[in-house]
């Protein structure tokens, strides 16, 4: 295999930005070792790919900061087995750091072109256990139900119903839950027909949107 211009880079975002911030689960930080995150992002921003931020990556999109990702995935509680659903594929670095925790990642983007891309490095990457589909993720991906993890990659108003109805019991939904001015962070479980949540920290993502999203109007209220 080539070498990794970018592999110093990387485990240095690694240790500087996830493990000294208290995150510290061994499998975790190995996926994010491993996963090229500037393969993710457009050429001209390759030299940032590491940085501590957010960045642009079309489609008026966002990769989300390396920390982030982390801490979303670290609340998910990954042991292996699991059969997870991602909404917010993007770029499907996410998912791509997802396809080395669990059993397989099935993810969902609203724009084709961001899908179609993300499709490609996937496979790219040999990441088998990803399927990636372009529709409205607040709808879910009912076929492929149960899972016992989902992650939400976008900000809601609420956590949409079918995705909540689409969580395995004993199963884990995590997402960001607010407006335009900021969310929070929330993972939701599920006991029988129970839900419970806790709210983990502030965060800032680009909209969810779709049936059970935000609409162009009500985002910026
Ligand atoms: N997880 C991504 C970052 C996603 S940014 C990564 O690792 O790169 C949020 C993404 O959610 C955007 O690509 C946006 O188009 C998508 N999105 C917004 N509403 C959606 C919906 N209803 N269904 C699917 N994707 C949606």
């Amino acid at each position: 295999m080539a070498v990794d211009p970018f592999a110093a880079q990387r485990a240095e975002m690694v240790t500087r930005q996830i493990e000294q911030r208290g995150v510290t689960d061994p499998r975790l930080l190995e996926a994010m070792r491993s996963v090229p995150r500037h393969v993710f992002v457009p050429e001209d921003q390759r030299f940032m790919a590491y940085d501590d931020c957010p960045l642009a990556i079309g489609s008026g999109q966002t990769i989300s900061q390396p920390y982030i990702v982390a801490l979303m995935t670290n609340l998910l509680h990954l042991q292996g087995e699991e059969n997870v659903l991602e909404i917010g594929t993007g770029s499907g670095y996410q998912a791509a750091v997802l396809s080395h925790l669990a059993r397989f990642v099935h993810t969902v983007e609203r724009f084709a072109a961001l899908a179609v891309g993300a499709r490609r490095l996937l496979k790219a990457l040999h990441c088998k256990n990803v399927s990636v589909r372009t529709g409205d993720g607040t709808l879910g991906w009912p076929a492929a139900a149960p899972y016992q993890s989902i992650l939400v990659t976008a900000a809601a108003p609420a956590p949409p119903p079918p995705l909540l109805a689409q969580l395995a019991d004993g199963g884990r939904l995590v997402l960001p839950v607010g407006g335009r001015g900021g969310q929070i962070l929330q993972v939701w479980q599920r006991q029988g027909d129970a839900y419970s949540h806790e709210d983990v920290s502030y965060v800032a993502f680009v909209p969810l949107r779709g049936a059970h999203g935000w609409n162009e109007v009500n985002w910026d209220y």
